[in-house]
């Protein structure tokens, strides 16, 4: 089987937010034949988008795996779920939020499964936690996206 290095960003806005992201990122080492090799530190940053929601902690993984794009996504929805079960399920802000924004040099343009991620571009969130772990596919784009980087996020920890 081949293997692929993903990078992936992980979110959280409600309750004990570093244990949901040390207990996704665990999920997420134990998936079969896949390995976290990277963790960036956590970012905090503010809700994005129209809707006010709390405050979100981020963090980003680069993982080595043997799953396709199509399985991973699959299992790190499962993830999702699992801990979404352990606490009350209707809710706005999110335990964790999962996505995958690059997965090698694959592009797919699905609803299901759009890949490098559609917004990645415009999300220091996902930016500088990338980049600390030297992503290489933000660095690449780095003299483009340079205005989007925010001085106020930070490393939280
Ligand atoms: P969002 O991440 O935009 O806040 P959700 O986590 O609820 O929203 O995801 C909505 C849908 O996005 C999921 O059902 C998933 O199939 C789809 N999706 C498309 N591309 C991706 C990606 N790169 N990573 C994760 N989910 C994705
Ligand atoms: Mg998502």
């Amino acid at each position: 089987m081949s293997s692929h290095i993903a990078y992936l960003v992980l979110g959280t806005n409600l309750g004990n937010r570093s244990k949901n992201l040390s207990t996704a990122s665990s999920e997420i080492n134990g998936l079969p034949k896949t390995k976290i090799l990277q963790k960036s530190k956590i970012f905090k940053s503010s809700a994005y988008g129209p809707i006010k929601q709390p405050f979100f902690f981020n963090l980003a993984l680069e993982i080595k795996t043997e799953l396709s794009a199509f399985a991973l996504l699959d299992q790190l929805q499962a993830i999702e779920q699992k801990l979404k079960r352990k606490k009350n399920s209707h809710m706005k802000p999110r335990i964790i939020d999962i996505d995958i924004v690059f997965f090698d040099d694959l592009k797919i343009n699905k609803p299901k499964l759009t890949i490098p991620h559609y917004d990645w571009h415009n999300r220091d969130f996902f930016i500088k936690p990338l980049l600390e772990i030297n992503c290489i596919q933000v660095k690449n784009r780095l003299s483009e996206i340079n205005n989007k980087i925010s001085q106020n996020l930070k490393p939280y920890e």
